[in-house]
This record gives structure tokens, sequence and C-alpha cells, in this order.
């Protein structure tokens, strides 16, 4: 038995990366998880065959997070197979790099949309679940970015800082009903996100980081885990920082 043990978790972008190690933990330790993803069917495929003997408590679903209709049909179907969710991860995130003054608007947009608006439309059904029930533990990944901003990365970094402030305002409406709000912010973490940066770039962010290495998936997972566990009830309204000291 564990801490966990039949509890029900929705991790988005659970197919790939960090939310791929988020979903495995959280199985491991006997959660049921409802996973969704962007496009990708294969990788989700392939996650499904890896999960072995856990997969019957696998359930992934190809759901966009900024579709408003999409994530409520969602919730309807977790709605009635499993009545309520313990823990909702916010992960799913994209990134589409551009010097601010060249950006197109879509860029913009798209990146908000899912990274900022997939998070709250995600935490608006999902917290409706958990306020009938008065726990629950809710998790957004943001990133560094949030206040480091790094050339480029404008609407990736307006986004996450973003999900920062909604992270503090929600966190203040639940309190009350026993559900804590809190927020991940990984560094730089060895996933396909980091796949298109040229090797000089990897090699200058590299030498950025205390610890001099990239981190793994799973090291982002148990800083997950642990806010997402029933001992850490006392946590709201935080930034739990797992980037090698950046
Ligand atoms: P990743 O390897 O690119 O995986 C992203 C996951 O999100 C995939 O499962 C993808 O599904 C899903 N996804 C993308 N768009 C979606 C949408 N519209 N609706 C639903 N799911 C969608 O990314 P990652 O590196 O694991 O990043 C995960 C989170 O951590 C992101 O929020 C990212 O900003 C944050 N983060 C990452 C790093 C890093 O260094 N890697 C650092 C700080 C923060 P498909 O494959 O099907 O599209």
């Amino acid at each position: 038995m564990t801490d966990f043990q039949g509890q029900r978790a929705v991790v988005t972008g659970a197919t790939r990366g960090i939310g791929k190690a988020i979903a495995s933990a959280l199985l491991r330790r006997g959660v049921t998880v409802i996973g969704t993803y962007g496009s990708d069917g294969k990788a989700a495929q392939r996650f499904l065959e890896e999960s072995g003997e856990v997969s019957d408590r696998l359930f992934l679903h190809q759901c966009d997070v900024s579709s408003y209709g999409e994530v409520e049909a969602l919730y309807g179907k977790i709605e009635e197979r499993f009545e309520t969710i313990d823990i909702l991860v916010n992960n799913a995130g994209i990134r589409r790099d551009g010097v601010l003054a060249m950006m197109p608007e879509e860029d913009w947009r798209r990146v908000v949309d899912v990274n900022l608006t997939g998070g709250f439309i995600m935490s608006k059904f999902g917290v409706r679940l958990m306020l009938k029930q008065r726990y629950g533990r809710i998790i957004f990944i943001t990133s560094p970015m949030a206040h480091m901003g790094f050339a480029g990365q404008s609407n990736y970094a307006a986004s996450k800082a973003g999900q920062i402030g909604m992270m503090k305002a929600l966190s203040r409406e639940t309190a009350k009903r026993n559900i804590t709000v809190n927020c991940v912010s990984p560094g730089f973490i060895e996933t396909g996100l980091l796949d298109d940066l040229p090797e000089a770039l990897v090699r200058e962010y590299r030498n950025m980081v205390p610890l001099r290495r990239f981190g793994k998936p799973e090291e982002v997972a148990e800083a997950v885990l642990f806010l997402a566990g029933r001992k850490a009830a006392y946590v709201t309204g935080a930034v739990l920082e797992v980037t090698g000291g950046i």
C-alpha cells in the first residue's frame, strides 16, 4: 500500500517527456492515471505497451487542452467512469520560439492557448470534481523562463509566468476545501522539447547550470509526487524549482 493507493490522477501531455515520467511514477504507486496527448497517437500506443501490467490503470485520450469543448467532453467521460479525481497535473506545453518583433500572431496565440489557457480549462473542470469531495492536488509545470525570459521566448515566458499567477489565485480560492495548488518549475530537462536546439546553445545552457548537467524527467516527477501526496497538505501557492541550481 502507498500513500496514493486507489487515487485517480489526470496528467496532461502524459505520453512523452516529463508528463510520461509523472504518469509512470503515479502508476507505480497504485494511482489510476487518465492521461491526455495532443496528436502523437503512436507515442500514446507505445506508452500503453511499455506500461505492462499497470496498463489496466492507464487511460489515454487525445484531447487538445486548449479546446474548451474537448476538455469538457473528456471530463464528462471521467466523471461517468471515475466520479472524481484526486490529482491534476497541468503538464502539456509547447514552444514556438522567435524574437517578438518577428513573431507571427499565430505563434503567440498557440503557445498561450496551450500552456496557459489549457491550464485554465483543465483546472476549471478538474477543481469542480475536487470541490465535491473536499480534497485535491493541482500541480502546474511552469518554467524558470517565467522570471528569466530568454530572448526568443516572449510567448513561452509569458505563458509560464501566467501559470504562476493563476496557480497563486486558485490556491487561495480552494484552500478552504483542502485543495492545494502549486507549481513545479523544471530547468533544462532532457526531453523532445529541447530537440530543436543547436548544439552550441545546448552547451551554453549546460554551462549555466551549477550542477553541470540537464535534469531527467524522472527527477521532475519526484517533485510532483511530493506535492501530489497527502503529506504535502500544508504546501500551497508554492513554486518548487527542480533546476540544478539555475
Ligand atoms: P514534450 O516532450 O514536448 O511533451 C509534451 C507533451 O504535451 C506531449 O505528450 C504532447 O502530446 C503534449 N501536448 C502538446 N500539445 C498539447 C495539446 N494542445 N493538448 C494536449 N497535449 C499536448 O515536452 P516536455 O519537455 O516533457 O515538457 C512538459 C512540460 O514541462 C511543458 O509544460 C514544458 O513547458 C515544461 N518544461 C519543460 C522543460 C524542459 O527542459 N523539457 C523545462 C521547463 C518546463 P503530443 O506528442 O501528442 O503532441
